[in-house]
């Protein structure tokens, strides 16, 4: 099954108009790290996709944190002296501190300020403020809305709750002939934000619905989860399963108008790594590879010391270095639905390389094995006969059972594809066979060798991490 291949029959505008339409039904709902507007998002995603909702209590330890409590708001407002709404959360739900306790008192201009949040660089602009772990309210304005407070008495209302409760997150499992498992992993604990929060939610939905159904290798589990405490809860109550996720990726910021990027995960050569590295390479867009760094989304959580997980992070602009990261400009302008389709081709790239990556053993390795007379000199289709006869010729040079058809790939600079379509057509002559994936593989002495081997004779250099 060819993902990308299916995608291609429709335009990504069109498809990308169909991921922004489902962004602008999202982004009215003021979500949080726990509350209802999670539910309501995750009840949205599930009229697309099966997913399975779970609910953690609040006072729950998961490793260093505790689930906290619930969250939720019905309405917030400064009133000034007559009566007249300064600041209305039914007109933007980022004008209150998520998180905010309730409260309702008149005060002071003096002492509101204290309480208020601005951009004076970005007068228009509403910026968006959290505050989880730390009790507190507060009010986020635009700076001109600042500016216009006279001195006098304003009424504050927060019609907030935080009580005992629940943490909830979604989780969508497509079983695949493998039970090894690849990670796709979202924040949806974003309130009215597009780019940070719902074009990688739209994204993933949208990944899983074109997975759902197909005969898979892998299994695959997209996580629908409020960012860092969502990721810490459900490594905690998935700890012993979690040596089955072979490769994951984070999404989010993927629906702007910059180009990609892609942060490594914390081993660095993963192959999730090189896959994603390969399919931007030839995706025709600009794109820039990232290191590892402990800062970001969750892949910080995934590629902590003790899960140490093959996670990377797909971007398009990285988060806090655009303008817009974290205000009200962050709107459904700032994601463009042709950004959003590319995204997900992309994404559907990445799926077909880890489906069809192996490593493959040449049967027939002493000297190079007369292609004619087996019909495979010839091309199958016009003008790509060098292209088709290049990529026989280095999928089976290579096919010594320590390259994969990725690093096939790499190395003779041809798309995944073109080798995956040669190593299959040398199959079929019976020049080919592939190797079971995991176990060994046979080196160039004849020797059996275990992964571990491979990678470090592969890597040179490079430390395998490994930490108990
Ligand atoms: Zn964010």
């Amino acid at each position: 099954m060819r993902f990308l291949k299916e995608l291609g029959q429709t335009d990504p505008l069109n498809i990308g108009r169909q991921l922004h339409g489902f962004a602008a039904e999202l982004y009215p709902i003021c979500r949080s790290i726990t509350g209802d507007g999670i539910r309501r998002t995750l009840a949205m995603i599930q009229s697309r996709i099966p997913l399975q909702i779970t609910e953690v209590p609040t006072g729950t330890s998961v490793f260093d944190w505790t689930v906290p409590e619930e969250w939720n708001i019905r309405n917030a407002y400064i009133k000034d002296a007559h009566g007249k709404h300064i600041v209305d959360f039914h007109q933007s739900n980022l004008h209150v501190m998520n998180y905010s306790t309730p409260v309702h008192a008149t005060m002071s201009l003096n002492e509101l300020k204290a309480h208020l949040y601005a951009l004076p660089e970005r007068p228009d602009w509403i910026p968006y403020r959290t505050s989880y772990y730390q009790q507190n309210w507060g009010f986020c304005l635009s700076h001109k809305q600042m500016l216009a407070l006279g001195e006098g008495d304003y009424e504050v209302c927060i019609d907030s709750s935080l009580e005992d409760g629940h943490l909830a997150y979604g989780e969508c499992y497509l079983p695949g002939s493998s039970t090894d498992e690849v990670l796709i992993s979202c924040h949806v604990c974003h309130p009215s934000l597009a780019n940070d929060n719902l074009s990688g939610l739209t994204v993933t939905a949208a990944l899983a619905d074109l997975l759902s159904g197909k005969s898979l290798r892998y299994s695959y589990r997209f996580l629908f989860i409020p960012g860092t405490i969502g990721a810490i809860t459900w490594l905690a109550r998935n700890r012993e399963n979690v040596g089955r996720i072979c490769h994951g990726l984070v999404l989010t910021g993927i629906g702007d108008a910059g180009g990609f990027h892609y942060k490594k995960s914390r081993q660095g050569y993963a192959e999730i790594d090189q896959a994603v590295t390969h399919v931007l390479r030839d995706c025709g867009e600009p794109s820039e590879i990232l290191e590892f760094s402990p800062y970001g989304y969750d892949e910080r959580q995934y590629c902590s010391p003790g899960f140490n997980l093959p996670v990377g992070c797909l971007m398009r602009s990285v988060w806090g270095t655009y303008p817009e990261y974290h205000t009200s400009a962050d709107n459904l302008d700032f994601i463009q639905p042709l950004q959003l389709g590319r995204s997900l081709r992309v994404c559907a790239g990445v799926v077909d390389v880890l489906e069809e990556n192996r490593r493959y053993r040449n049967l027939n390795p002493y000297c190079e094995p007369q292609l004619g007379k087996r019909g495979l000199y010839r091309s199958t289709g016009g003008e790509a006969i060098a292209t088709e006869i290049n990529a026989r010729l280095w999928a089976l040079n290579l096919s010594d059972g320590a390259h994969s058809l990725l690093d096939i790939a790499e190395r003779s600079g041809l798309p995944f594809a073109t080798i995956s379509d040669a190593a299959e057509l040398l199959c079929q002559s019976g020049l080919l066979a592939p190797i079971p994936s995991g176990a060994t593989f046979a080196g160039r002495d004849g020797r059996l060798q275990t992964d571990l081997d491979k990678a470090q004779q592969i890597r040179g250099s490079h430390k395998v991490a490994t930490l108990d």
